[in-house]
């Protein structure tokens, strides 16, 4: 069983904490920050005197390629050794997570995360190509999880998708459509016309897209014949296959933008108006919880803990991706503004549950 490898005890979790700037609306109306980063510390002073600390503690000038690069590239690196990653962004709406994870295409500049992800994976496969002679072949699927229901961002026509796992414990979602790239540019066509089907498929657009989670994967695969260059560690036996003097390995990049974390107050019909309920999304609780499990298990390594992956649909899909032989970094994304104090604290708290 490969979770007891070597890289189980370290924890493959980190946690970045990124901090917008004040937007012009909030300045024009002078809202006040709450929110103080000590430089060069990872600590992190909300409202008057809470402190949180984490992974990394991003103030609002960072710039998206100080965060890529201080933050993600090294789990690009690793999917070319077989490590599945993860990168998911938890905060309240209009906190960051979209311009944190695909960013906008104004200026490059702006991009975010995946577009600077899929570039430096082309480039790692046009320099090692040429020493190595492997095929590598990249694809991507696009999945949206709306109140429990996957949808097909690349297939408009709504076929049913399901979640299924392999003999060695990959998860495949069964029936998604898997586009094969050969660019940056082909990549982000996809992610583009998944992202507008996002849009125009909803009703309720507003509504949809800040409660419902995206998942934008890309999977790197390589294939070659040479036995010489073919490493033995756990996690090439469990990502590598051998069948005539023909070698295969994969692994694969998630890109998630979660829902919008804040409490959403729903008011019942006129007989129980007092009864009004606070629904919180199931799928961010799941995945908090197996986080937090994950942690724990890393920490004190002896001790077998549960990880409830099935409690939600964003945590099957991501199963082989979190935790055991893959890295993760959650990114939670917090609006400076004091009236935002309270789901910035409750984001905060959310996130150091990680740890
Ligand atoms: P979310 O996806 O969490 O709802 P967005 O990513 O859409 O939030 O961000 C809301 C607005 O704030 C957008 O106009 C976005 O461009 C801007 N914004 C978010 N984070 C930053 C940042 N770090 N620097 C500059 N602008 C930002
Ligand atoms: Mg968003």
């Amino acid at each position: 069983n490969n979770n007891n490898g070597n890289q189980m005890n370290e924890v493959a979790v980190k946690v970045a904490v990124r901090v917008r700037p004040l937007n012009n609306r909030e300045k024009l109306h002078q809202h006040q920050p709450c929110v103080r980063i000590a430089s060069d510390t990872n600590q992190l002073v909300i409202g008057k005197d809470k402190v949180f600390s984490f992974d990394y503690v991003l103030p609002p000038k960072t710039s998206q390629n100080d965060l890529y690069q201080n933050c993600v590239k090294s789990l690009v690196n690793g999917l070319f050794d077989g490590y599945n990653a993860t990168v998911f962004a938890y905060g309240q709406t209009g906190s960051g997570k979209t311009h944190t994870i695909s960013g906008c295409k104004t200026t490059v500049d702006d991009y975010g995360i995946i577009p600077r992800a899929v570039e430096t994976i082309f480039q790692i496969i046009n320099t090692s190509q040429k020493i190595n002679q492997r095929d590598y072949i990249v694809k991507v699927n696009f999945i949206e999880i709306y109140k429990e229901e996957l949808k097909d961002l690349l297939d408009s026509s709504e076929k049913d998708l399901q979640i299924r796992e392999d003999e060695q414990g990959n998860t495949i979602i069964y029936g998604a459509n898997e586009v094969s790239c050969s660019s940056l540019e082909e990549v982000m066509a996809c992610f583009d016309s998944g992202t507008l089907l996002r849009h125009t498929g909803s009703t309720n657009m507003n509504e949809q897209s800040s409660r419902s989670h995206s998942v934008f994967t890309v999977c790197v695969e390589q294939r070659w014949s040479d036995s010489k260059s073919v490493r033995e560690s756990a996690i090439y036996d469990l990502r590598q296959t051998q069948t005539n003097n023909s070698y295969y390995l994969g692994a694969k990049f998630h890109f998630v933008d979660l829902a919008g974390s804040e409490r959403v107050q729903r008011t019942g019909n006129v007989g129980d108006r007092f009864k009004e309920s606070i629904h919180i999304n199931s799928g961010l609780l799941a995945l908090g919880n197996v986080i937090s499990a994950l942690s724990s298990d890393a920490n004190q390594s002896k001790k077998k803990v549960h990880i409830p992956y099935r409690e939600s649909k964003i945590t099957r899909i991501l199963k082989d991706s979190l935790g055991g032989n893959s890295n993760t970094l959650m990114i939670c994304c917090v609006s400076p503004s004091s009236c935002n104090l309270d789901e910035s604290i409750n984001a905060l708290k959310y996130a150091s549950r990680a740890r």
